[in-house]
């Protein structure tokens, strides 16, 4: 498993013009999003028009500015503790809803999120914002474990974190094989947590304690 340097600017959110270093959202044109579900509606022969989809190219285009807008209070917070030196901090639980680029259908995917603290440990919250974020776009879950791992090295300034996921996904359980108990799990792991055994089976341990068995 690889590590690459953390970018966020380059990684799908442009940086702004005017501020440089500060990321914004893509905007969505969501009036152009409402007409294209119109155009969808009647193309599955619907009828737009009808009671109960008159709203709904405009309630899917508000969902799509919602979904694909960054959460802008995602910056970091790192703590100093000069005192720590490699703890194992593990955070789990995480369950965040993203859509799978190649069949635009919900996953949700189950975030553990682990890094060695020396000397600085980050607010808690902030793995749970960062799963989010890059939740919020068309993805792949492996991409996602790695973008979510990226991060965190970035956020620590070291090498040692491992992020695992487990991930469900509508294109599994309602079409194709129509699998439903099918879960894929990925984990991408660097620095010791890569490298060092029992450090890697501690963290698999406690971040798949919560996944309860399908
Ligand atoms: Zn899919």
């Amino acid at each position: 498993m690889t590590h690459a340097v953390f970018s966020p600017a380059a990684d799908h959110i442009p940086a702004s013009p005017t501020r440089p270093g500060r990321v914004v959202p893509e905007p969505v044109d969501a009036e152009r999003v409402a007409d294209l579900v119109v155009q969808l509606l009647s193309a599955l022969g619907e009828d737009p028009g009808r009671e109960g989809l008159v709203d709904t190219p405009a309630r899917v285009a508000s969902w799509w500015r919602t979904f694909l807008s960054p959460d802008p209070s995602a910056a970091t917070t790192c703590f100093t503790e000069t005192q720590l030196s490699g703890q194992l901090v593990v955070v789990g639980g995480m369950s965040v809803w993203s859509l799978c680029e190649h069949h635009l259908l919900p996953m949700n995917l189950d975030v553990a999120a682990g890094y060695v603290a020396d000397g600085n440990v980050v607010g808690l919250s902030k793995f749970g914002r960062i799963a989010q974020r890059h939740a919020g776009r068309l993805q792949v879950q492996e991409r996602f474990t790695r973008q979510v791992a990226d991060e965190i090295c970035g956020v620590i300034g070291g090498q040692d974190v491992a992020v695992a996921v487990r991930g469900t996904h509508l294109c599994m359980s309602m079409r194709g094989v129509r699998m439903e108990a099918a879960r894929t799990t990925t984990l991408q792991a660097t620095g010791r947590l890569q490298t060092d055994p029992a450090l890697s089976r501690q963290f698999l341990t406690l971040a798949t304690a919560q996944w309860r068995v399908a």
